[in-house]
Parts: C-alpha cells; structure tokens; sequence
C-alpha cells in the first residue's frame, strides 16, 4: 500500500517536472520564433553581418593596401573591382584589368576582378550598334580574359548617364541604346563563361525598353542592372524581376546623403527616378517590400568611381548597414552578402588563405550552387523534376511520410531511362520501391566516391558487372514499386568508400551536380570525366 502510494507521488513529481520542463521549452521556442519573425534586425547586429561590396571601382592610384584596410575596418569580406580605364585628370590614373587580378592575387578571397567595361573606346555610340575592328579587338580582349577564369563579370558597361559635377569629378553624359548588336555579343560571352554583365543605365522609358528585349533575347546571361536597376521604380523593378529570372540589382550609388553624390545629389530629377532611402538610413517601404519580396536578386555596393571619395568608404558601409537594420535577418544576410557569395564562388585554384572562407568547403569541391544554374537549365529542371530533392511532397501532391532523397523526373512508361555519367552496374533487380538500377561512378576530384540510382523501371537494359557509358539505355521507364504515376527517381550518393550501401543516409542533392554546360545528353558533345557531372537520365523534351 505504501509502496504504491510512493509510486503514484513518484510519478505525480515526474510529470510536474516534465511539465515544467516542456512549459520552458515551450517560453524558449516561442522566443526563438519571435526572433527569427521578427520584423527587423536590431542595428547593432547588422555590425556582424559580413558585406560583400559587388559595385566598387580601380583607378591606378587605388592601392590594394587601403583598399583592404577600409574593407577590415567596416566588415566587408569582399569587394568587386571594376577597373577604369580612364586617363583624364580627376581619373585617379587609368586602372586595368591587370592592376585588378594583381590584387586579386595578392589578397586571395578577397578581391572579385571584373573584365572593365569603363574604356574610352566604348564612349562612342556608334562603335555599340556597327561593331568595328576596335570593338572585335576588345571583344577578343573580354574573351581571352574570361577564359583564364580569373575574372567574374564585365562591366560597368555605361550604356545611358547623365553628366554631373561635383567635388570629386563628376560623370560624362553617355546616351546609347541598350540592346545593341555590341551589347548582344558581350551578352554571349556572359552566357557563355557564366559571369554577370554589370550595366548602367538609368531607367527612362525606352531604357527599360531596351533591357526588356536584352533580357528576353538573353536568358542564360545573368544581368547586374546597376544602381537599384536604373533607379526605377519599384513597380517596375518588380514586374521586371518576376518576369526575368536573369535580372538582378546592385544598390550601388543609392544611398542619399552629402558622403555619396550620385544618389544625394540628383543630376537630373526625371519622373523615371526614385529613391530607396529617406536621407536619414531608413528604407523607403516600396523598397523595403521589393527586396522582401526578391531577397535572392539585390547586391550592396559602395560605387568609388573615385579615388579621394574612399574617404568616404566608411560612412557609405555603415549607411548599408543601417539600411539592413530594416529587413528581416535572412533578408538582411542575402543582401549583405548571401547572393554576392552565391553569385562570385571561388573558382578552381589554390584555396584562397586568410580570414574568409568564400567558396564551397573541400569536401563540395565539385559541388556547384543549385540557385546560380544557369537559367535555361533552371527552367529545364523545373519542367522535368516533379518532386524535387528534400521535397515534402509527391509527384501527385500528396505528402511524404519523410523528406524526398532524390529527384523525380517526368516520363511515360517505356521511355529511355540512360545512364547519367560513365560508371559501372552495382545492383540491377527488384528492390521494396520497384526495379532499380545502381551505378558506380570514378572517384571525384574531391576525394568522394558517387553513385547514382533509377528507380521504379519497367524492364532492365543491363545487368550487374556491365561497364556504362554515359546516355547509355539502362531501362525503360515505368511505375514498379509506385502508386503514383510513372517517373524515374534520381538519386545521387557519395561516400568514402568504393562500396556504397543502400542503408546508409549519404544522399546528396542531385542539382549541385547537373552538368549546366549540357545538362540533356547529346552524342555528338564531349563531356570531360572530372569534376562529375551527370546528364539528365531521361531525353529532353524536344
Ligand atoms: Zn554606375
Ligand atoms: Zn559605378
């Protein structure tokens, strides 16, 4: 009996005690909530968000010593150099590509080198809409350089601006069309070597025309429409940012105040010419809403077309931070420094030393950024795949029991099912989830060995043991081991071992290794082994 009483109190203290506990976490959690939805990030917790400056200038007379001296002080891990090629006298010295990638090396990490779009020879109208042999050479110019994949975008082209002065120098005025047979051929090698086109022009009607037209004809060339995109509105911002994938912002030369002269002193007030701040370090609420809504597609920059205006590097950075103070934390972080580090990865060569890390970790060396695909390989995935990886739902909408280890590509019963990259069989039979095929491919550069799987076939092409080659028929296509409609389900696996068993949770998402160059497999293109890269495991639509 008294046992039986101790008992009962016994439980009766555990369960107040797991009350109270469950009550703390309960307060805790609800704490945590309110702080990541919380409406804004608190001033002084922007200092720790790193910056990446995307919109910044060379001169010859810049030094890289300053340079990173500023960038220490105020928090910028990063900064984009646009060099200048201009000799007048308040240029500050023609800077050069050269000067750019010399800093880039000195201070790995730390430096983004553009190929300059600021050049003498592009002043001239007529040069951008009949291409002479001044502009093939600059072309082959923009070419060899991107081709060392030492350099991450072109620009600033200055493409419509207008002439101002001020203390530091003030602009010229340049007025040529936007969307010129030039300007197409920079496009291509934009698309082609996969670096942004960094452009200004201020958004008077037929400018917005124009980049229109640029951005249609252009889908796979990512553009950096400078200065809060031509310093339109954010209706039009908007509308163009919905419609174009391929269209991203800099806030360059947006901040208004006496320490940054372009967007404080206005050198022609037109009706095509907005604001995003109010001159005291608070967003305008159309603004704030646009890079709410478009977290992934606007870019810092301080804009130092001039070198004595460094002096005022510091006022201009904490101004952005004041700025971000306004946004939601993950919102505040993309453009602080989120998309730059998406957009500007590290390319292939020695690992950049010294106190930022800006590139995939070792272990992703073949990894490439599922959000920075090129756009027409983008809208290709985004046609085929009907569950995506770590999808919460079925291809026919109903939910998953747990998060989606692979990706489901649309197909009818009897299509191709090919091999993604050259590889060996290492299961092909029956399996709790339909017929299936298993590949092992070579190890990769970053020390890991993949595996692919296909999943729910009709009948198999192939048998454990066979060598692969990539496009091979392994399968026909089906629905075993599936109550929803027929798909593939793609999955891709690495681990340290050559052996790879099943049981194991070592899925990796299969869009970080698309071969973008040519994602749909075709015979007659030449695929190197390494990185891996895998082709789609079905036809293209055509
Ligand atoms: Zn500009
Ligand atoms: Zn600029």
């Amino acid at each position: 009996m008294t046992g039986r009483l101790l008992q009962k109190r016994r439980l009766v203290r555990a369960l107040i005690y797991l009350g109270t506990c469950l009550a703390l976490v309960a307060t805790l959690g609800g704490m945590l909530v309110e702080v990541r939805a919380g409406p804004v990030v608190p001033l002084a917790q922007t200092e720790s968000i790193a910056i990446v400056d995307v919109h910044n200038h060379l001169n010859g007379d810049m030094s890289a010593e300053e340079l990173i001296g500023l960038m220490d002080k105020n928090g910028v891990s990063r900064m984009v150099l646009m060099p200048r090629y201009f000799s007048g006298r308040r240029a500050g010295g023609s800077g050069s590509d050269e000067q750019a990638l010399a800093y880039a090396k000195e201070y790995p990490g730390r430096f983004i080198p553009f190929v300059a779009g600021q050049r003498d020879i592009l002043d001239e109208r007529e040069r951008w809409l009949n291409p002479d042999e001044e502009a093939q050479n600059f072309l082959r110019e923009v070419e060899t350089k991107l081709r060392t994949q030492s350099f991450y975008g072109i620009g600033e082209l200055i493409i419509r601006h207008y002439p101002f002065e001020d203390r530091a120098g003030g602009g010229r005025e340049r007025d040529i069309p936007v969307n010129t047979p030039l300007m197409q051929r920079l496009a291509d090698l934009a698309a082609r070597h996969h670096v942004p086109l960094l452009i200004h022009a201020e958004g008077e009607p037929d400018v917005v025309v124009g980049m229109r037209q640029l951005l249609e004809n252009n889908p796979a060339a990512r553009i950096i429409w400078a200065h809060n995109c031509g310093r339109s509105s954010a209706d039009i911002i908007r509308g163009m940012l919905a419609r174009y994938p391929n269209l991203f912002c800099d806030l360059g030369g947006m901040l208004n105040g006496r320490f940054s002269p372009y967007g404080g002193y206005w050198p022609k007030k037109t009706p095509w010419m907005f604001l995003i701040e109010d001159g005291r370090g608070q967003l305008l609420p159309e603004m704030k809403e646009l890079y709410e809504a478009f977290p992934k597609r606007f870019f810092l920059g301080t804009d130092h077309a001039f070198t004595r205006s460094l002096r005022n590097f510091s006022r201009r950075i904490h101004r952005f931070r004041q700025l971000l103070s306004g946004l939601t934390p993950e919102t505040a972080r993309r453009l602080a420094s989120g998309n730059a580090d998406e957009m500007f990865r590290v390319r292939a060569g020695p690992a950049p030393t010294g106190g930022v890390t800006n590139g995939p970790l070792p272990g992703e060396a073949a990894a490439v950024d599922p959000d920075a695909l090129p756009p027409p390989v983008r809208d290709l995935l985004r046609r085929l795949i009907a569950s995506g990886y770590k999808a919460q739902t079925n291809v026919d909408g109903r939910s998953r029991k747990e998060p989606h280890k692979g990706v489901d590509i649309r197909g009818a019963v009897g299509d191709d099912v090919l091999a993604a990259a050259d590889g060996r069989v290492t299961f092909a039979g029956d399996t709790p989830r339909g017929l299936a095929i298993f590949i092992a491919h070579d190890k990769n550069l970053d020390g890991f060995h993949y595996f692919t799987t296909y999943y729910h076939n009709t009948d198999h092409i192939v048998k454990k043991g066979d060598m692969v080659t990539r496009g091979q028929v392994i399968a026909h296509l089906g629905d075993s081991g599936s109550k929803f409609v027929p798909h593939v389900h793609f999955g891709v696996n690495k681990s340290l071992n050559r052996r790879w068993r099943r049981e194991q949770d070592t899925d990796v998402n299969p869009d970080l290794y698309w071969n973008t160059d040519k994602i749909c497999f075709d015979s007659k293109h030449d695929y190197p082994a390494m990185p891996l890269r895998f082709t789609l495991p079905v036809r293209c639509p055509q």
